[in-house]
């Protein structure tokens, strides 16, 4: 299936395609309507120019736009989700018009309305580029009641211009927003495959211990799952692996390796973790699972090890185990390794629990 095609994303896909596109272009987003609403404040001066003295008239049109702005700047710091700062943010844009038209209906002379809109057009472009094209094709295009509305109060000289400019305008925005969103994805994609190349072993597929950067809180060592879950944590080391790549070659020692990750994988569920710690040794990471849950998986794993028929020779692993306590992780993996060092010492192909066997 070709995924650079947005309709072949899942729905789930879609939604953190278009999450990723808002949080790429929040910043300037929020500069853009900054900038907006300062063009617009600005156009005070020439309110005055046109009448020839200080606007009063103009005045609390223009100031009031800084309300507004000052919310969609507070929202915009706590919401993060697109399906709200999107919406909200051509609400803003629809604002600056609405004001736009209060000024307008003030001033003496109407005749800047056109460039208004080349002006008001421009903005629309920008606000597209962190916008699904479903979102900003249709509030594009509401500013032809933007103006409809606007003509029964200011009643336009030329409003069948201002519908015959603005409609090929939006047109031409609308298209290129498509664009661009297709450009997004390809980047978006290529983005995806990188970040997971980067947290994933060639060799096995299981995880690397990158991935621990995504699940351990870096200034204390603390897992970040739910702190009412009990994690367990198991490592893993096969036996005599030395002697299969010296009897059978390093090729075949791979093709090992790679029977033992999808033995794990096939055993865990999604939310729990399979690490590639080193060599021929794997780390599982399991939210949610109790001391008794965990001693059983990690037989089932040495089981299954001992008997599938891995292609290769017979082959084992020795299996330790410990519970998470909620402190720094590293203090788990030194517990967790004592167990395995205790399962080798005790003669291998078996699995040792910390907290059932060597816990003082
Ligand atoms: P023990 O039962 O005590 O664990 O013995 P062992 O032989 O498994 O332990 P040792 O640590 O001495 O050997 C691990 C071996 O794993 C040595 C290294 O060549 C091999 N190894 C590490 N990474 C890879 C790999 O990616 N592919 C292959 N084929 N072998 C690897
Ligand atoms: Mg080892
Ligand atoms: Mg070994």
């Amino acid at each position: 299936m070709d995924k650079t095609v947005l309709r072949n994303l899942s729905k789930e896909e879609q939604k953190k395609f278009f999450q990723s596109k808002y949080e790429y272009y929040k910043r300037f987003n929020i500069r853009m309507v900054t900038v907006a609403t300062l063009a617009y404040l600005s156009f005070f001066v020439t309110d005055c120019s046109i009448f020839g003295h200080f606007s009063y008239e103009t005045l609390l049109s223009r100031i009031i736009v800084i309300v507004p702005f000052i919310g969609y700047l507070i929202l915009g710091k706590k919401v993060t989700d697109y399906r709200v700062m999107v919406p909200v943010t051509y609400l803003m844009i629809h604002i600056i018009i609405w004001c736009t038209d209060w000024a307008t209906y003030l001033l003496p002379d109407r005749q800047f309305a056109i460039p208004g809109m080349i002006i008001m057009n421009l903005i629309f472009v920008c606000a597209g580029f962190s916008a699904p094209f479903k979102y900003s094709m249709p509030a594009h295009l509401l500013l032809l009641a933007d103006i409809a509305i606007a003509d029964i109060f200011i009643q336009y000289e030329n409003v069948e211009m201002m519908y015959l400019f603005n409609l090929p305008c939006i047109l031409a925005v609308g298209a290129m927003h498509l664009m661009m969103q297709g450009v997004y994805l390809e980047h978006y994609i290529a983005k995806e495959k990188l970040q997971k190349l980067a947290v994933h072993d060639q060799l096995t597929g299981a995880y690397n211990r990158n991935i621990l950067k995504e699940i351990v809180d870096s200034s204390t060592g603390r897992l970040t799952f739910d702190t009412d879950l009990s994690v367990a944590v198991l490592l893993m080391d096969i036996d005599f692996f030395k002697k299969v790549n010296d009897e059978y070659g390093h090729e075949a020692g791979d093709k090992v390796l790679v029977h033992f990750a999808n033995i794990f994988h096939s055993q865990v569920r999604d939310a729990d973790y399979v690490i590639r710690w080193g060599g021929e040794e794997f780390l599982i990471i399991m939210p949610g699972r109790t001391l008794e849950q965990t001693v059983q998986i990690a037989e089932t794993l040495r089981e299954k090890a001992e008997q599938s028929d891995n292609g290769v020779c017979k082959a084992t692993i020795s299996v330790g185990t410990a519970m998470y306590d909620g402190g720094d992780y590293h203090e788990t993996i030194k517990k967790a390794d004592e167990a395995m060092y205790s399962a080798k010492h005790n003669g291998r192909n078996q699995v040792v629990s910390y907290e059932m066997s060597l816990q003082k």
